[in-house]
């Protein structure tokens, strides 16, 4: 058998299986109400049994940085060194409201005091909670910069306990 032959032959099994995975009635079977009751059945029984297997309540939602999918960065010297989702949750788990109204039914806005492209950075000095309104106020310098209080004087260093809990 040359490998002309060895190519070929592995070519015409990885189509049978291929075809065989796209002909079978496994995706059509995983869809019945029955097998999704039997799976959420024995994913309760698992949870029930393993209960230290999964981290969830006070210490799962302590630690941001800890749980975090992806790459944990160490000393990140800002929030915007992390990754959107744990930025977001970070700003959840804080509690900002909108410096200038106090709103917080939701997670605020973070704007920046100087436009990134105007030449702003990321720090937290350039960086202040606003609620979706007076973000785009801000935006639109409707907002005079005095009025804004930066995210270094709110939360300081408070923070990184969110992160490393
Ligand atoms: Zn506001």
């Amino acid at each position: 058998m040359n490998n002309y032959t060895g190519r070929k032959r592995s070519d015409i099994v990885r189509k049978n299986i291929s075809d065989g995975v796209r002909n079978s009635k496994h995706s059509e079977i995983m869809k019945s109400d029955v097998v999704r009751k039997k799976i959420s059945i024995g994913l309760n029984k698992f949870f029930s049994e393993n209960g230290g297997a999964v981290s969830r309540g006070e210490k799962h939602s302590k630690a941001v940085g800890k749980y975090t999918k992806g790459r944990f960065n160490v000393n990140p010297k800002n929030i915007y060194e992390l990754s959107n989702r744990t930025k977001t949750k970070i700003i959840k788990r804080l509690e900002l409201s909108c410096c200038i109204c106090n709103w917080n039914e939701d997670s605020v806005d973070i704007h920046h005091i100087i436009a990134k492209k105007d030449g702003g950075v990321n720090d937290h000095y350039n960086l202040t909670p606003l609620c979706p309104n007076h973000h785009r106020l801000a935006g639109n310098k409707k907002i005079p910069v005095e009025k804004l209080i930066t995210l270094e004087q709110i939360v300081g260093d408070c923070w990184k306990d969110v992160y490393y809990g």
